[in-house]
């Protein structure tokens, strides 16, 4: 009787043990070096920056949509790619400059490109500016406005005295100035003076406002219930593409590592197996046009995003500060889907911060009620400047992310098999149960 248990229990355990070899080994190894090495391709020269409009976008749209196919993503709605229109500020062959000119046109001064001016990309609704002291001006201590008709100028010191930032464009939006242009505050001092002489100043620069057709790049892993509300993962993979001076801002953190994660994390996905509802794999364009991509893609597909809960992902390479959870500006800790997302930090004892902004796009989700958050190593000290680059990317940080996000992911789309989330402890246990038994069977056979 006690032989036939054990040979019982030893049949269980080597069902166990096979069953979760099984699962153990078609699991995909996730791993930070792949990541790190799409960071560098993507933020390299290459692409010049990625800025919605360019030739490199274009080819990094490409790119992304080889990847899903590669990876056997299905298209989403019969297509990768999810077309929209938008403005995007276009380079034009000239030079810019900066000027201080006497009443006959002829040149008193030339300021330099880059050292004493640039450009922001805010907009270019115009692009040209002449002006003495009899126009309508805004002078302040770090700031000069120029009204001309409708269109008026901003000159302005940024902080620290430093080009080097360079904000989103929004040329999307009627309210802006139709031009903004960074002057170091010994620039404007120097230009304050020559308007105090009535001299004349003019200012190119060499962008202009034009129409252009962008994709979003969508497929889908099929879960077994397609009905059910889907799981959305997503990252933006623009940038701002490169200054006049042909000097490259590569975004290597913001954004080339956050769409990075997410196609090595859906290798990770893929082999867990169907999942119980589909999961979207979403890479917006536009994202710093004012999270265009993202939002023509939810509101194009309100009804199949219904009680779909979203994972976005902006900033994952920097572990100089913990990894934020980042809802809408209207939500806060007691958002119910920021409360389960904390727990799963609490229970990896993973530091976090909170962070309520609509910052990303999750935030094209939030705003028709659709669960949403983004993850964000939010690191400011380089994004947005040329010192965006690969080499500062931290594999821990990438990890730290998988660690909580991958817990998340099987606990949302895997929870009907619970086989799945422990394999890794019922390997070991059936392997030491096994043990175990087989030496207390040999016993009682030899006993006998
Ligand atoms: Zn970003």
């Amino acid at each position: 009787m006690r032989k036939q248990f054990t040979s019982f229990l030893l049949i269980i355990t080597l069902l166990l043990f096979t069953n979760s070899l099984n699962i153990s080994t078609k699991l995909y190894d996730f791993n930070h070096t792949e990541v790190k090495n799409t960071i560098a391709y993507l933020s390299s020269n290459n692409f010049k920056g990625r800025l919605s409009g360019t030739e490199g976008n274009l080819e990094v749209t490409a790119f992304i949509r080889n990847q899903f196919k590669n990876l056997g993503l299905e298209p989403f709605n019969g297509n990768y790619y999810d077309q929209f229109e938008t403005n995007y500020p276009h380079r034009l062959q000239d030079n810019p400059f900066l000027r201080i000119i006497d009443k006959n046109g002829a040149i008193l001064k030339e300021y330099q490109y880059g050292k004493d001016y640039k450009e922001e990309m805010l907009n270019f609704k115009n692009n040209y500016v002449v002006f003495n002291n009899k126009d309508a001006l805004y002078q302040a201590e770090t700031a000069l406005q120029v009204s001309k008709g409708k269109d008026s100028f901003v000159f302005f010191v940024p902080e620290n005295n430093k080009l080097t930032f360079r904000s989103s464009f929004m040329g999307n939006e009627d309210k802006l100035h139709s031009m903004y242009v960074m002057l170091t505050k010994e620039t404007l001092a120097d230009i304050n003076k020559h308007i105090g002489q009535n001299k004349k100043i003019v200012c190119f620069i060499p962008f202009d406002v034009r129409k252009t057709t962008l994709n979003n790049v969508v497929g889908v892993i099929k879960g077994k219930d397609s009905k059910a509300p889907p799981i959305v993962i997503s990252g933006h993979f623009d940038h701002l593409g490169a200054d006049l001076s042909g000097m490259v801002y590569g975004g290597a953190l913001d954004n080339a590592s956050g769409i990075s994660f997410v196609l090595e994390f859906t290798k990770y996905i893929k082999s867990l197996g169907p999942p119980d509802r589909d999961i979207i794999i979403a890479a917006f364009n536009a994202e710093e046009f004012g999270c265009l991509g993202s939002n023509h893609f939810v509101e194009k597909n309100l009804d199949r995003l219904k009680d779909a809960r979203a994972y976005n992902f902006d900033m994952i390479g920097s572990n100089s500060v913990p990894l934020s959870i980042m809802g809408a500006k209207a939500d806060s800790d007691k958002t119910d889907f920021v409360r389960s997302i904390t727990s799963t930090f609490n229970k990896s004892k993973v530091n976090y911060n909170y962070l309520f902004e609509d910052a990303s796009d999750h935030e094209a989700f939030r705003k028709h009620n659709i669960d949403a958050v983004t993850f964000c190593d939010s690191d400011m000290s380089k994004i947005h400047t040329p010192e965006d680059k690969v080499e500062y990317i931290s594999t821990d940080a990438i990890d730290r992310a998988f660690n909580i996000v991958s817990k998340e992911i099987v606990k949302e789309g895997f929870g009907s098999d619970p086989m799945l989330i422990h394999y890794r402890k019922i390997f070991m246990y059936s392997l030491i149960a096994g043990l175990i038994l087989s030496i207390l069977y040999s016993i009682q056979v030899r006993n006998h």
